[in-house]
C-alpha cells in the first residue's frame, strides 16, 4: 500500500496540473474534489483474489463482523464478567472459528498493562490464524484517541480540542506518533482516531474530541495526526492504520444532544464537512467510521451518496468504512427506518458499509446468520460482499498482520519514556491559551502565596476528560501512578509552604447529570485572606457520547458564585479553566484578573499550567474556536456580514464573542508591519500563485512564539461570503527582540467555493487580505475574461 499511496500521489500530482485551468464562473467538476485512489498494488490485489478464492461465503461474511472484547470474556453464573477479566476459550472459539469473525474492539471499563495486552491478542490472533480454515489474522481497533488511553503507563496527551489550541503541526504529528507506538506495544494495530467531525456546535457532548470550528485548521491538523499514525508504511512496527471519525455531519446535532439529527445543506457539507475527511483520505488514512446519527434525515449508516458515490467512487478511498457501535442494529431501533434487523443490515451494507461494530452477542450471531440469508435472497449483492471483504483484507495486509500479526513485546523500550512524555509535554504547553492577563498579573513571582481552590484543581480524571482509562474517564482506579493535578503542580513550583488549598466546590455525576455543590466554602473564603493570590480551577466532569450530553452551556452556577463570593475578598484571581466546551462565564469573567484556557490538557496539564503560572512556559495557544458570551448566541468567526446585524443598532456590530477564534495572549508582545503581496492580480488555472509576506517582530524582552494567522475575504460572492476564512498559519518562534518574515502561498484553488448549483467555483473579483491589523488586496481574474 505504501507504494499504492505513492502512486496516489503521482496520479495527483497529474490530476492538479491539468485541472488547474478553469474559467470565472466555470463549474469545477468533481474532479477537482476527486482523486481517483491511484491504480491499486498488483501484488496486494494478487494476494487478496488468492485468499478470496479459498474462502467460504461464511468466512467472507465473518471478515464484516467485529465484536467487543467483553463478548470473548468469561462470565459468572449471573452472566456478569469476572474479575480480574480472562478469554473464555469457548466463546473464543465459537466467534472465531464458528462465526469467523475477523475483528475485534476495546475493553470494557478497564486498562490492561503491556503484559494482559499481549496475553489477549497473542491468544486471539493465535485462535485467528491456526484454528480457522482460513487462517486470516485479526484486526484488533481500539480508542486510542490521545494517547494510549487503555494501557497502563501510557503517554496521555491533550485531548483533539487542546491539540487544535496548539495550532502546531508538530504536536498534531507527535501525538500520532507516540500514539501509534505506544499503541503497537500494546499488540494493537487500529486505532479509531482521528475525530475530523468540525466543532461547530458547542453543546455537543463530544466537542473536545474535535480540532474545533474551522475547515482548515482541522484540515492540517488532521492530516498531521494521520501521518503520525501511518507514517509512510502502516505495516511498521512504529505505526498503526487510522481510523477517520465519523464521517460525516455528526457533530452538528440541532438539539446538541449526541446522535441527534442535524440538517447540513449540501453546499455547506461540500465545503465545510467534508474537506477534512477528503484531505485525510488523501494523506492515506485506511479506514473511516460511519456518523451514527442522521443528516437531512438520512442515517449515516444508510447514506449510499456518503459512503459510496463521495467517499469511494468520487474520492477514491482504497480502504473500508465500519459502523459504529451497534448503528446497524439502530437503523431499526432508534432511526426506524427499517422495520428488523434484517432489512437495516441489507440497507448498510448496500450504502457501503463494510464491517458492522455488531458489537454484542446475540447481535452478531443474527448479523452472520442474516447477512448470509440476504446474498442468497440476492438483496445484498455477491459484488458488495466481495467489495467489502477485499477492502477489509487489503488493510489488513498493508498494516503488516499478515507478515507479523503481534510485534515481540520487547521491541517497545520507549513506551511511557521520559522523550514521549515530553512530547505530551510540550503539547499541553503550547495548547494552554491565555485570554486574560490585566495590568501583566501573569506570570506570578516565585514565593507569592497562593490559594488554589476549585473542582478542578485537583483532579487528574478532569484534566484527562472521557476515553480516558475507562470511556466516561471518571474512574480514579487507573489514573497514572506519579502524574500530578494542578494543585500539586503548583506546589511543586511555588513550594509547599506557599500554597493553600480548599475546594470550594465539588462536582459528581448524580443520577447521570454533572452535580456541583459547595464544599468548605467559609474555609476557602478565609484561606483566601491569607494569600496574595487566588488560582481558581474550574471546568467539567469528563464525559462523553450520551452519558457527557450538557443541557446548558453555562458554567454551573455554584462555580460561578465561588470567583463572586471569592471576589470580595479583594485577592486577584487567576481562573483556570479545564474544560471541553467553551462555557460561558461572562459574569465572572470581569471578576478576575487573568484567565487560562487549560481544555483537558492529559496527564501533563497540571505541570503544564503550573509553568505558565510561573512563567517558566510562555503562553501561545490559540482558541481553535469562537469562545461564546452568551448561552444562546452561538456564531462563529467565519460568520458573513448579513449575520453580524442584530440588537437594537442598525450596524453590523451583533457579533460579541467573549473571545474571537485564533485569539490567545502571551507573556511577550508581537508587532506585524510590511504586509506585501507578489502582484496584486492573479489568474485562475496554470500555476498562478501569490506570494504573501508580513514581518512580525517580538517587541519584548521575553522569548515567546506566535501564531501568525491568514484570512482572507472574498470580497463579493454568489454565494454570499463569509466576512474571513482562515487560509494559512504558521507557528513561529521569536527571541526577545528578533523579527522574521513569514510567507504565505495562495492560488484560485485556495479562493474557491461551492457556488449556487453546489459546484466548485472560482468567481473573478477583488479578495481583501487580513494578517492581524494589516490588510491588502488583490484581484482574482478569469482566464477567460
Ligand atoms: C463511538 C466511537 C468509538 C466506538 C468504539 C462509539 O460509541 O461513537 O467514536 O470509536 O464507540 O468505542
Amino acid at each position: 500500500m505504501r507504494i499504492e499511496m505513492n502512486r496516489v500521489y503521482a496520479y495527483l500530482v497529474v490530476l492538479l496540473l491539468f485541472t488547474g485551468v478553469i474559467g470565472c464562473e466555470q463549474k469545477v467538476s468533481s474532479s477537482s474534489q476527486s482523486s481517483d485512489g491511484g491504480e491499486l498494488d498488483t501484488e496486494i490485489e494478487a494476494k487478496i483474489d488468492k485468499i478470496m478464492a479459498n474462502m467460504s461465503q461464511e468466512e467472507k461474511i465473518g471478515q464484516m463482523c467485529q465484536v467487543t472484547l467483553d463478548v470473548l470474556m468469561k462470565r459468572d453464573s449471573n452472566d456478569n464478567i469476572i474479575e480480574p477479566n480472562v478469554l473464555d476459550p469457548e466463546r473464543v472459539k465459537k466467534a472465531l472459528v464458528e462465526h469467523k469473525v475477523g475483528s475485534i474492539l476495546n475493553v470494557g471499563y478497564h486498562t490492561f498493562d503491556r503484559e494482559k495486552w499481549y496475553e489477549i491478542i497473542e491468544y486471539l490472533q493465535q485462535v485467528a490464524t491456526e484454528e480457522t480454515d482460513s487462517k486470516i489474522p485479526l484486526i484488533y481497533g481500539i480508542d486510542a484517541i490521545h494517547g494510549v488511553t487503555y494501557t497502563v503507563d501510557g503517554t496521555l496527551f491533550p485531548q483533539e480540542i487542546g491539540l487544535a489550541g496548539t495550532w502546531n503541526k508538530q504536536c498534531a504529528e507527535d501525538l500520532g506518533a507516540v500514539t501509534a507506538y505506544e499503541t503497537r506495544a500494546s499488540g494493537i494495530s487500529w486505532n479509531f482516531s482521528p475525530v475530523l467531525d468540525l466543532g461547530r456546535q458547542p453543546l455537543w457532548s463530544r466537542f473536545f474530541e474535535t480540532l474545533g470550528e474551522d475547515v482548515y485548521l482541522t484540515k492540517k491538523m488532521g492530516e498531521n495526526i494521520v501521518h503520525g499514525y501511518q507514517g509512510d508504511d502502516p505495516s511498521s512496527k512504529t505505526k498503526v492504520v487510522s481510523c477517520l471519525k465519523h464521517f460525516v455531519g455528526y457533530s452538528n446535532p440541532a438539539s446538541g444532544r449526541d446522535r441527534t439529527p442535524a440538517l447540513i445543506p449540501e453546499r455547506y457539507m461540500e465545503e465545510y464537512y467534508l474537506p477534512p475527511f477528503k484531505d485525510a483520505v488523501d494523506a492515506g488514512a485506511l479506514t473511516v467510521m460511519v456518523n451514527s446519527g442522521e443528516v437531512n434525515g438520512i442515517p449515516g449508516h444508510s447514506n449510499y451518496h456518503l459512503l459510496t458515490e463521495v467517499l469511494k467512487e468520487r474520492w477514491g478511498f482504497k480502504g473500508f468504512a465500519v459502523s459504529d457501535w451497534e448503528d446497524m442494529i439502530m437503523l431499526n431501533t432508534v432511526a426506524q427506518i427499517e422495520p428488523n434487523y434484517k432489512e437495516a443490515i441489507a440497507n448498510a451494507v448496500n450504502a457501503g458499509v463494510d464491517m458492522s461494530m455488531v458489537p454484542y452477542s446475540p447481535f452478531y450471531e443474527k448479523y452472520c446468520k442474516l447477512l448470509l440469508e440476504l446474498v442468497a435472497e440476492k438483496k445484498v449483492s455477491q459484488a458488495r460482499i466481495d467489495d467489502a471483504v477485499r477492502r477489509i483484507l487489503r488493510v489488513k495486509i498493508v498494516s503488516g498482520l499478515f507478515d507479523e500479526v503481534i510485534y515481540p513485546a520487547e521491541d517497545y523500550q520507549d513506551f511511557g519514556s521520559d522523550q514521549f512524555q515530553e512530547k505530551a509535554y510540550q503539547a499541553a504547553s503550547e495548547s494552554i491559551t491565555l485570554l486574560k492577563n490585566e495590568k501583566n498579573i501573569l506570570p506570578l513571582s516565585k514565593g507569592s502565596k497562593v490559594l488554589v481552590t476549585g473542582p478542578t484543581a485537583h483532579s487528574l480524571n478532569c484534566l484527562n476528560g472521557a476515553w480516558t482509562h475507562t470511556w466516561q474517564g471518571v474512574d480514579p482506579k487507573f489514573n497514572t501512578k506519579g502524574k500530578k493535578t494542578i494543585l500539586e503542580s503548583l506546589q511543586s513550583t511555588f513550594g509547599l509552604e506557599n500554597v493553600s488549598y480548599a475546594v470550594g466546590v465539588e462536582m459528581s455525576i448524580e443520577e447521570g447529570w454533572e452535580t456541583n455543590q459547595f464544599k468548605d466554602i467559609d474555609k476557602t473564603i478565609q484561606e483566601a485572606q491569607t494569600v496574595d493570590y487566588v488560582v481558581v480551577c474550574l471546568g467539567e466532569m469528563p464525559g462523553t457520547e450520551r452519558p457527557g450530553d450538557i443541557r446548558s452551556l453555562n458554567l454551573a452556577k455554584e462555580q460561578q458564585e465561588l470567583v463572586k463570593r471569592l471576589s470580595n475578598v479583594g485577592k486577584p484571581i487567576i481562573l483556570v479553566l479545564v474544560e471541553g466546551h467553551p462555557r460561558i462565564i461572562r459574569e465572572i469573567e470581569s471578576l478576575s484578573s487573568a484567565i487560562i484556557q487549560a481544555y483537558l490538557p492529559g496527564n501533563e496539564g497540571g505541570r503544564a499550567i503550573a509553568d505558565v503560572v510561573s512563567g517558566k512556559v510562555n503562553p501561545s495557544g490559540k482558541l481553535p474556536y469562537t469562545y461564546p458570551r452568551y448561552d444562546g448566541v452561538i456564531e462563529h468567526y467565519d460568520h458573513k456580514f448579513s449575520e453580524d446585524k442584530g440588537g437594537k443598532s442598525s450596524e453590523p456590530n451583533a457579533y460579541n464573542p467573549q473571545w474571537d477564534f485564533g485569539f490567545g495572549m502571551s507573556y511577550s508582545t508581537f508587532s506585524y508591519t510590511n504586509l506585501s503581496i507578489s502582484k496584486d492580480t492573479i489568474e485562475v488555472g496554470g500555476s498562478d500563485q501569490l506570494t504573501i509576506s508580513v514581518n512580525i517582530r517580538n517587541t519584548s524582552r521575553v522569548q515567546g512564539k506566535e501564531v501568525v494567522q491568514l484570512y482572507i475575504k472574498d470580497d463579493y460572492a454568489s454565494i454570499s461570503p463569509c466576512g474571513r476564512r482562515l487560509r494559512g498559519f504558521d507557528k513561529i518562534d521569536l527571541k526577545a527582540g528578533e523579527g522574521k518574515t513569514v510567507s504565505f502561498k495562495v492560488t484560485a484553488k485556495d479562493l474557491r467555493f461551492v457556488g449556487r448549483d453546489n459546484e466548485w467555483i472560482n468567481e473573478e473579483g477583488s479578495f481583501t487580505i487580513m494578517i492581524e491589523n494589516l490588510q491588502a488586496k488583490f484581484y482574482l481574474k478569469c482566464e477567460n475574461d
